[in-house]
């Protein structure tokens, strides 16, 4: 069983998200969580269950010790192995509508809970990690944490699942009116992240609001939206962090170039506003008219933006977003003629974090659904990839994986002797975030780090992360598939009738068939997918 402690944190902290829109309802506070992430069960794999006395992730380092370092045990700091840390959490149950129909359970039988129900108490309780932070690694692994009661919290929920790094939200990223930012959390931030080791300045990477959109046309709208995300960066200075990730926006019905434009005024404006903080551009999907799936989008904003401020620009790959968008992350030669392609257009010394997600949706999709490390098409190959590259040294590396789980699979190891109950039929089931599944997938790409990918090590453990995925990801491909042949069979109905047309208006030039003509043509243009 896991710590009481670590159950009964479990409740109060959120998985971000990124997923396209999930049913749910969040109270109030919630929004200060990172978002929940619509998530089946995902079976945890066997060998990187919490245990860090019997873990071994990899010390990077010198190249020369790579050999040897699968047998380095990890560090324990003294502090996290000698006790326990006692924390009053405010204790909060969120309320999710997700359909857990094909979730699979070890041990005891589900508990289908109200769709929508709300408890909240103080409790004093016990937190002990979930596994030690790994030391003297140069990759800088960990998650999408949240910052519920106070960005402070943030520090202690990164330690408890041994990231060497952690995102946040500074405020709610769901509504624009927050308080401003206490004397007394800062401090508590402060003193934390000096106590627990972490150098703000580098590995903490706050994620801003999805309501901004620093790209739009709209006057009021754009204001708010600068206005909110100047108070970010204010926030991040007062905090000591430098790194702040937001996302570059999406065009709407304007022009590329002309929502470039905007964006780059905004930002420019922004850093004149600012000292020291490093606004970092995420890249995404390239769904639809959102900004930033291609790279060249980058390029053409920094060009843009005066010189003197380049160096207070970063960029951000999501491997989930960039992969769906159409890179190929999987190959080594596709990943280096990436990177190739971020270092020709945007230059690598813009390169300032990751996001670290595998995708439910195949290669150029356009389609924001992160998956666990492995189960996705991305697969274990694109991790080895990414952690074993030297241009990814001393960056934050982000998980933003689903970690909801079903109650009875939540933290502790799975029953080896009990076997699943039957499920119930069209049950929903309230999920609570399993943050050992966070713990186990920063121990599992720390020890990809020199991991030989043709050893029978590696071979296994991607076999069984690939068949773990196996079902969602055959679920997601027959949705791609049937989506393009929808695009197929409209620009085949276009074009017939656009070739009618043709022939009709040079038959009788007639004015209405030329409009019916023109409004298929615009029906084929432009992404639709999800
Ligand atoms: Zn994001
Ligand atoms: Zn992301």
């Amino acid at each position: 069983m896991p710590p009481r402690g670590a159950r009964k944190a479990a409740l109060d902290v959120v998985p971000p998200t990124e997923d396209s829109p999930i049913k749910r309802k969040i109270d109030e506070e919630s929004n200060l969580l990172s978002p929940r992430r619509q998530s089946k069960r995902i079976k945890s794999i066997e060998q990187f269950r919490i245990n860090p006395s019997t873990s071994s992730p990899a010390i990077a380092r010198e190249s020369a010790d790579r050999d040897t370092r699968s047998s380095q045990k990890t560090q324990s700091q003294s502090e996290e192995s000698a006790g326990l840390i006692k924390e009053e959490f405010e204790e909060k149950e969120q309320t999710v509508d997700t359909e857990v129909k094909d979730a699979r359970v070890k041990g005891q039988a589900i508990t289908t809970a109200k769709a929508t129900k709300t408890r909240t108490k103080k409790d004093q309780i016990e937190m002990q990690p979930l596994r030690a932070r790994t030391q003297g690694l140069r990759m800088y692994v960990g998650a999408h944490v949240s910052a519920a009661g106070g960005v402070h919290n943030a520090v202690n929920n990164s330690k408890h699942i041994g990231g060497n790094a952690f995102a946040l939200f500074l405020k709610s990223q769901r509504k624009w009116d927050n308080p401003p930012l206490q004397d007394e959390p800062r401090d508590s931030f402060l003193r934390l992240c000096k106590e627990q080791g972490y150098d703000a300045a580098k590995y903490v990477l706050p994620h801003g609001s999805y309501l901004v959109n620093l790209a739009q046309e709209d006057k009021a709208k754009s204001k708010q939206a600068y206005d909110s995300f100047v108070d970010d960066l204010h926030r991040c200075e007062a905090l000591g962090i430098k790194l702040y990730n937001f996302h570059p926006g999406s065009a709407n019905q304007s022009s590329l170039p002309d929502a470039l434009v905007r964006l780059a005024k905004a930002l420019t404006n922004a850093l004149s506003a600012t000292k020291t903080v490093v606004p970092v551009l995420e890249t995404m999907c390239g769904h639809g008219s959102t900004i930033g799936g291609s790279l060249s989008e980058f390029r053409d904003l920094l060009a843009l933006i005066p010189k003197e401020y380049h160096a207070r620009i970063g960029i951000c790959i999501d491997t989930c977003h960039s992969f769906a968008a159409g890179y190929d992350l999987v190959s080594p030669e596709g990943f280096q003629a990436f990177l190739k392609e971020f270092e020709d257009l945007i230059g690598i010394q813009h390169l300032r974090a990751l996001h670290l997600n595998d995708s439910k949706a195949p290669r150029g999709s356009k389609r924001d659904l992160h998956a666990n490390i492995g189960t996705g098409f991305l697969g274990l190959r694109a991790f080895h990839n990414v952690m074993n590259e030297p241009r990814f040294e001393g960056i934050p590396m982000i998980l933003e994986t689903p970690i909801d789980r079903p109650p009875s699979t939540s933290n502790g190891p799975p029953s080896t002797t009990k076997k699943p109950p039957k499920k119930p039929a069209a049950t929903k089931t309230q999920l609570v975030p399993d943050f050992s599944v966070w713990a186990r997938e920063i121990e599992l790409l720390e020890s990809l780090i020199g991991m030989d990918p043709e050893s029978s090590k590696f071979r296994e453990l991607e076999a069984e992360l690939f068949e773990e995925g196996r079902e969602t990801r055959e679920k997601h491909m027959e949705q791609h598939k049937r989506k393009l042949e929808a695009d197929e069979k409209k620009a085949a109905k276009g074009q017939g009738k656009q070739k009618t047309l043709m022939e009709m208006m040079t038959k009788s030039k007639t004015k209405k068939a030329s409009k019916k003509g023109h409004d298929d043509e615009s029906e084929d243009e432009g992404c639709q997918s999800c």
